[in-house]
């Protein structure tokens, strides 16, 4: 069963209270009038009074004239039902009014009931009669009339208005009551030795309680009063959602459940951004009821920006990676590659053999070995100039790298001097791609040189093919030589693959002095 609220308990307490006051006050000091006791003295005094009247009738009158005035009194008596007049030498009844023959009980001694009122009547003589008078029995309901008992109105006026307004008295008394008085110090000091902001919320979001480090969050915090509505602070609630519903504390207390790491970016008193974290969870009873709500803020701002700063240095530590890299890549491409062509050098070239040989194992590698030589490279120098012999050797490199596969290997051996090692190839597919290249160079490089009109460049090719064994590819390439060599005596652009017995027999090309 649900238990009644405070204020109700409060409020029944203090009818209770005041009810039994009351019930005290009546029993030791009769201060509630008895409508029985009330009535009965009222008809003595009746029948005292009228027992005066007929004593005196009695001296000057008859009967028939003390029945008249008798029947008169009756009438104008409420209640008052008979009245006779009884001698007590002959219990003979002298005079009536009404049916008192008949209505009246005959009573034994002279004391009177709530209904029959007996007055004795005395003469110098003694004890003469009584005047007797009836009145009409209280007919009503009982219950009705225990009810409108002046104790019972006044207990039911109590229970009913005065609970309303004593409700509405200590409803409005307590709202005035600063809750957090009622908070002891050492809960007080407890909270405040708390690094986290936290507020102790009643069920309907009005702080109780708020600790050192809630107040130190902003300037306007330090002098927080309790009772207010935590949602209301102007500072906080400038941060939170438009929607009540939606904060942290009245979703914890509407879902009774906590609810945790909601974030709060606030502007502290110096303009400063303050990150919080906001963790709300409900306050329950021994019976699961929600009896409040605590809110704790944790100021996250200083590990926002060591975050920050961290995720500077990550970025600089990256873009310093990157131009490492970037600068290995030079100094790898300074080390391995010719800077005029791009081509690899000679000790790369031979790194890259060490590499073939050793991927394959013990199988024998088999390559294809091409060395160029442009024809009457000196003439270019002699009559052009360095630069222009410089941008020849540029364009024939870059038609060996155009033919050139991307496994291929094209090394500037020396000067105007070129070797281009394809790995698994015969000596037909050999002979073919070297009159390509010759053919391509014929064309285009002479061309390519816009420094110079009509330049004319050719280059001889010697071909070899083989197999390359522990002695590393130095042999392949001295035959190949040998053929560049035949290729150059038998009348230079032109392709000549290695014979025994060089010279080879030249496949293309016609030198054009
Ligand atoms: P051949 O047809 O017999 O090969 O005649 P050639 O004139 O080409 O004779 P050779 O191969 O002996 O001449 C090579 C010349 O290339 C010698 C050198 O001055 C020149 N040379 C070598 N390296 C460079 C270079 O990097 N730039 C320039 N411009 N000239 C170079
Ligand atoms: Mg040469
Ligand atoms: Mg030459």
């Amino acid at each position: 069963m649900r238990r009644a609220s405070p204020l109700t308990q409060m409020t029944l307490a203090l009818v209770a209270l005041a009810g039994t006051l009351i019930l005290l006050a009546d029993l030791f000091l009769g201060v509630l009038p008895d409508r029985a006791a009330q009535q009965r003295m009222l008809r003595k005094s009746i029948g005292e009074n009228l027992a005066v009247q007929v004593a005196e009738q009695l001296r000057t009158s008859d009967a028939a004239t003390i029945g008249r005035s008798l029947a008169a009194i009756a009438e104008r008596t409420p209640d008052l039902r008979s009245i006779g007049l009884r001698r007590s030498r002959d219990q003979v009844l002298l005079a009536q009014a009404g049916e008192h023959a008949r209505l009246w009980e005959p009573m034994t001694g002279a004391a009177s009931r709530d209904n029959q009122i007996l007055v004795p009547l005395t003469s110098s003589a003694g004890p003469w009669g009584s005047l007797e008078l009836g009145f009409a029995p209280d007919e009503s309901n009982p219950v009705l009339r225990q009810l409108l008992q002046p104790m019972t109105l006044l207990l039911i006026f109590f229970s009913s208005v005065g609970t309303l307004v004593f409700w509405l008295y200590m409803r409005r008394a307590l709202q005035h009551l600063d809750p957090a008085s009622v908070i002891p110090e050492r809960v007080q000091g407890a909270f405040d030795t708390m690094a986290e902001g936290v507020v102790v919320l009643d069920v309907r979001g009005r702080v109780l309680l708020a600790n050192r480090s809630f107040r130190l969050l902003h300037q306007d915090a330090a002098d927080l009063r309790s009772g207010g509505a935590l949602s209301t602070l102007p500072w906080l609630a400038a941060s939170l959602p438009a929607d009540l519903a939606q904060h942290a504390w009245s979703r914890a207390l509407a879902e009774k459940a906590p609810n945790a790491g909601s974030t709060l970016e606030i502007m502290d008193s110096d303009g400063q951004l303050r990150q919080l974290v906001v963790n709300a969870a409900p306050v329950t009873d021994s019976g699961r009821r929600v009896r409040g709500c605590l809110v704790t803020f944790s100021d996250v701002t200083e590990l926002h920006r060591a975050n920050a700063a961290l995720r500077d240095a990550l970025s600089a530590l990256s873009a310093s990676n990157a131009e490492i890299e970037r600068k290995n890549r030079e100094l790898h491409d300074l080390a391995t590659r010719d800077p005029l062509t791009g081509c690899l050098n000679r000790r790369a070239l031979d790194a890259a053999i060490a590499g073939l040989r050793e991927g394959a194992g013990t199988a024998a590698v088999q390559l294809g070995c091409i060395m160029v030589d442009i024809d009457h490279f000196k003439r270019v120098n002699d009559q052009h100039g360095h630069a222009v012999g410089d941008r020849v050797i540029q364009e024939v490199a870059k038609k060996l790298h155009q033919a050139a596969r991307a496994t291929d290997l094209v090394c500037r051996f020396g000067g105007e001097e070129f070797c281009v090692v394809v790995p698994g190839v015969g000596a037909a597919e050999m002979m073919a791609f070297a009159e390509r290249v010759r053919e391509r160079i014929e064309r285009e490089c002479g061309p390519a040189v816009r420094e110079v009109q009509g330049l004319r460049v050719t280059a001889s090719i010697g071909v070899e093919v083989g197999s390359i064994g522990s002695t590393g590819i130095a042999p392949l390439i001295g035959r190949a030589d040998e053929a560049l060599y035949a290729a150059k005596r038998s009348g230079r652009n032109r392709v000549c693959l290695f014979t025994e017995r060089a010279p080879a027999s030249p496949v293309a090309g016609a030198e054009h002095a």
